[in-house]
């Protein structure tokens, strides 16, 4: 590979920090531009009074994607990161009663369960949890770390490397809310593995089935990285540019040039243009499709309409205390009626007044030190309208209040100053990633088609490329970092 091939990667987010670090690997020059005034993109922190809270992903999975990556360039995660293994994967708890733990072993979850809700449903969880797996098992080489399939392509893969009853146990239909019921009679715990639909920014009621796999993925190991999540962004930035990547910071892309039918480089807000023999965009790919990095990049990617968004979010970073219930390090309080919130997000496109919250308790469970307050990270679920609906103070302020409502219901005080909470409205996502509308995973994941349908790495412009959670194989940030990774892999691979 010649050392003077330039390649030039737009956004420095999981996959496009991925990208750069095994291109630099390759051979090729690499700029990196971002935006932003931190590398990481959604892993991001937020500062609060005199903390700086993580305002983006908080729940680590899939830790040996972080590990093969670093390691193919040499180098070992385990130097740069402290990784702690959290020993509860989430501390669960109903406004109308009971608080469930869940473990990173199986036993010991069936049984929490079955304290919980009985024999039937502890067996039912074994049931579930062993179709997870196999799931998992099918579609990790076949679908996951692979280029993006078609459906003909995906069953020629899982037929060679597994028995043709596999693709029983990876059956799309008809949705994970359905599906869930044939496990669990307890509705609590539907709706707790409903929840993973959300995690690809979607809703159970129309997801396919498949998406039970990510039970295995949490079971397998949820990691709490020491000093946050930001931190793994930095360790790859560092990574990159010990490679030689030339980052640059602030940098907003204009537009990218194209000529001859090929993308050939870029040229930012200032005016100022960069050739490449390369570009890896790593924005939501909806940015290309709506003409905001120019006219000849929108045919790059089909558009996406308002109904194929991902849920956004409205987030808080908070410095406060707690009392009157003991949090764990990621928490989730549900309320009763678990379908109606996805019918008031994705149908009446509105913030259900009793939303499911989710609580980071971010010096829980590793070493930070509460220190009589602690950093938080408050969530709610939101429809993806930040380009079409604007969020005032008010509209924040009364869902905070709704929030802060349901924690109250399970039993949960929270208590800080207003200046000590920390608001990102689905507004303020979209101003942070253009073309989203807010969506904080791309797609969703609704019906049996949307993977097929998410592009994958090879743009339809020549020389330009895609990376990122909109991208096969999906949302996440380990997902996103294969997507840099099947991003990298296919330049090298066109160019070569
Ligand atoms: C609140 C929240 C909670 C989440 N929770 C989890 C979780 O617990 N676990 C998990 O795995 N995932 C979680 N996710 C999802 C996960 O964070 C994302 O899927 C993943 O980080 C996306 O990575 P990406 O590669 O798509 O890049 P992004 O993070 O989307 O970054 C893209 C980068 O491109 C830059 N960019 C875009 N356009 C331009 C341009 N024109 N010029 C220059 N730069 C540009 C942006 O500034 C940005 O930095 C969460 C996300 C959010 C927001």
């Amino acid at each position: 590979m010649s050392a003077a091939k330039h390649a030039i990667v737009i956004g420095a987010g999981a996959g496009g920090l991925a990208a750069s670090i095994d291109l630099a690997r390759a051979g090729f020059r690499v700029t990196l531009l971002e935006r932003g005034d931190a590398p990481g993109g959604k892993m991001h922190t937020r500062a609060v009074d005199d903390r700086e809270v993580d305002g983006g992903p908080t729940v680590l999975t899939m830790r040996s994607i972080f590990e093969q990556l670093f390691a193919d360039a040499g180098a070992c995660l385990n130097d740069r990161l402290t990784l702690l293994e959290s020993p509860i994967i989430a501390r669960h708890a109903w406004s109308h009663g009971g608080v469930l733990d869940l473990y990173p072993d199986a036993q010991r979850s069936r049984k929490s369960i079955e304290d919980f809700a009985g024999a039937d449903d502890a067996i039912g969880f074994e049931r579930f949890y062993s179709q997870s797996a196999r799931i998992h098992k099918t579609l990790s080489e076949t679908f996951m770390t692979a280029s993006k399939p078609d459906p003909v392509t995906l069953v020629g893969r899982v037929l060679r490397h597994h028995h043709p009853s596999s693709l029983m146990a990876a059956k799309p239909a008809p949705n994970l809310w359905c599906a869930l019921g044939h496990f669990f009679s307890d509705e609590r715990l539907r709706q707790l593995f409903a929840r993973y639909a959300t995690y690809v920014g979607s809703s159970p009621l129309s997801t396919p089935a498949t998406l039970m796999l990510i039970a295995h993925v949490e079971l397998e190991g949820v990691w709490l990285v020491d000093g946050g999540m930001h931190r793994l962004a930095a360790a790859m930035a560092e990574l990159g540019q010990e490679l030689g990547i030339d980052l640059h910071l602030n940098t907003h892309v204009n537009e990218v040039l194209v000529k001859g039918g090929r993308a050939c480089g870029v040229r930012l807000e200032d005016g100022t243009s960069l050739p490449a023999d390369v570009v890896v965009f790593n924005g939501d790919t909806n940015a290309l499709a709506t003409g905001q990095l120019g006219s000849e990049a929108m045919r790059a990617v089909k558009p996406r309409s308002v109904e194929q968004r991902a849920l956004s979010a409205l987030t808080w970073c908070i410095k406060g205390s707690s009392s009157g219930f003991d949090l764990d390090h990621h928490n989730v309080f549900f309320e009763s009626d678990y379908p109606s919130e996805f019918n008031t997000i994705f149908e009446e496109r509105n913030v259900p007044a009793k939303p499911t919250v989710y609580l980071c308790a971010q010096d829980r469970g590793s070493n930070g030190s509460l220190n009589g307050s602690e950093r938080l990270l408050m969530l709610v679920n939101a429809p993806a309208d930040g380009d079409r609906q604007s969020w005032s103070e008010d509209d924040v302020a009364r869902t905070r209040d709704n929030a802060l409502a349901v924690l109250q219901r399970c039993g949960l005080n929270l208590s800080f100053r207003d200046s000590d909470c920390v608001s990102t409205s689905p507004s303020d996502w979209h101003g942070r990633f253009p073309g989203s509308g807010g969506s904080l995973y791309g797609g969703a994941s609704h019906g049996i088609w949307s993977s097929f349908t998410r592009p994958g790495a090879r743009s339809r412009l020549k020389g330009l490329y895609l990376s990122g959670g909109s991208v096969h194989p999906g949302p996440g940030v380990p997902m996103a970092t294969l997507s840099g990774r099947l991003a990298a892999s296919a330049v090298v691979s066109d160019i070569a």
